[in-house]
């Protein structure tokens, strides 16, 4: 018997090629914005520059101090910005640090948001703030960050080096899979998850196949569509033990977070398989292989993911000092129940980068 609760989260998408040229100006009309707070890093800066050009007289101030995962001092300085520049609108150019750093301005000051993203990361559909505070990530959920409208563009991710489409992309493909036993899936986010893998690995395949380029227009297309709806799964079922595993790894170890993810994800798809039928089901459909473990650590080795986490500096003996830490915080409900063992196994073959084959279906 089905039993679910959705909560659906608002929000307007605008996606496609060229639309931050042709629609974000009257995105920004409907919201009646006159004094925006534009949030760029200097990397995405010329992009911003050019893509405000039709608006610029409305752009009060422009804040470029983004660093990774929010710092509180520098959410205290485009907040700071936001107050001098008077602004009624935050409007962000970037990646999920600069869509971070916009989130912290909307969490206190109530602004509206509008997000342009450029990497795959999906921050810009989920409710979900996050700051650090010497070295101390905190996070939390409040509708008041959730951007109001998001124009996707693919020509955007046209810049992003291969390795950061890559690994930006396998991150999302995490959000999907995992999105099919977090503790609020539902057959909505499970709809979603699904037609994400498919989108993101057809981008994925075409970057493996292109030895010259990132992606071509299809592909980036494809990739941001499927970054989207990643996004908008794990905004609506939450992280699951992939997450919590990747999270205790990447806090004691200080590992290559995008790297960790792929390795570990086939690894975690293995140890849920035998007790998560529908969702290995639909996996394989969205992959178009039954081979789904098999399929996922061809998809990263192929993409130049290592094969397991001791080639990213982790030692065997490191394995045990984590199992409690992650066996308390693994959700309750995961597929499998999560035992010290359990664990332990896992990470012992993510570690040699075993082949798992696929007695696990
Ligand atoms: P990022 O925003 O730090 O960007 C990585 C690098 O890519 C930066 O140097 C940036 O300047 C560059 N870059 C971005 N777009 C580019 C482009 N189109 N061309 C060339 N270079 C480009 O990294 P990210 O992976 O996008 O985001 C990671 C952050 O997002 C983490 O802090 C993570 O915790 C957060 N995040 C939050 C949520 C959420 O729901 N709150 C979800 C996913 C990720």
């Amino acid at each position: 018997m089905t039993t679910f609760t959705y909560d659906g989260l608002p929000g307007r998408i605008v996606f496609g090629a060229g639309a931050t040229r042709t629609r974000l100006p009257g995105e920004l009309d409907l919201l009646d914005a006159q004094r925006i707070l534009l949030i760029a890093t200097d990397t995405e800066g010329a992009l911003a520059t050019a893509l405000c050009a039709p608006f610029a007289d409305r752009v009060a101030a422009t804040f470029s101090q983004v660093r990774p995962h929010v710092p509180v001092e520098v959410a205290e300085l485009a907040r700071k910005a936001a107050t001098e520049a008077e602004a009624d609108l935050v409007l962000s150019v970037g990646g999920g640090s600069t869509t971070g750093t916009a989130k912290a301005v909307a969490l206190t000051t109530g602004l509206p948001l509008v997000a342009v993203p450029t990497t795959y990361a999906g921050s810009e559909v989920t409710p979900v703030w996050g700051m650090t505070d010497r070295g101390r990530k905190t996070t939390g959920t409040d509708r008041r960050v959730l951007p109001k409208t998001v124009v996707y563009d693919p020509d955007l991710t046209a810049s992003l080096p291969v390795e950061l489409a890559v690994a930006s992309a396998l991150n999302a493909v995490a959000h999907c899979v995992e999105a099919f036993w977090a503790p609020r899936r539902s057959p909505v986010s499970s709809a979603v998850a699904e037609d994400g893998i498919r989108h993101l690995v057809a981008g994925l395949q075409a970057i493996e196949a292109s030895a010259t380029d990132a992606a071509d227009a299809a592909a980036r297309s494809d990739l941001l569509l499927g970054a989207y709806l990643a996004g908008s799964a794990f905004a609506g079922a939450g992280s699951g033990l992939h997450h919590k595993i990747c999270h205790v790894l990447g806090g004691a170890f200080d590992l290559p977070h995008a790297q960790t993810h792929a390795i570990v994800l086939p690894y975690v798809l293995a140890y849920n398989a035998p007790h998560a039928r529908e969702a290995t089901d639909r996996i394989a459909r969205a992959l178009g292989r039954t081979d789904i473990v098999t399929a996922l650590r061809e998809l990263g080795t192929g993409l130049g993911v290592p094969a397991g986490l001791g080639e990213l500096g982790m030692t065997e003996a490191d394995i045990d000092t984590v199992v409690d830490d992650i066996t308390a915080i693994a959700p309750a409900d995961n597929p499998t129940p999560v035992t010290g063992d359990g664990v332990r196994a896992l990470l012992r073959a993510a570690w040699a980068g075993s082949d798992l084959g696929e007695t696990a279906r």
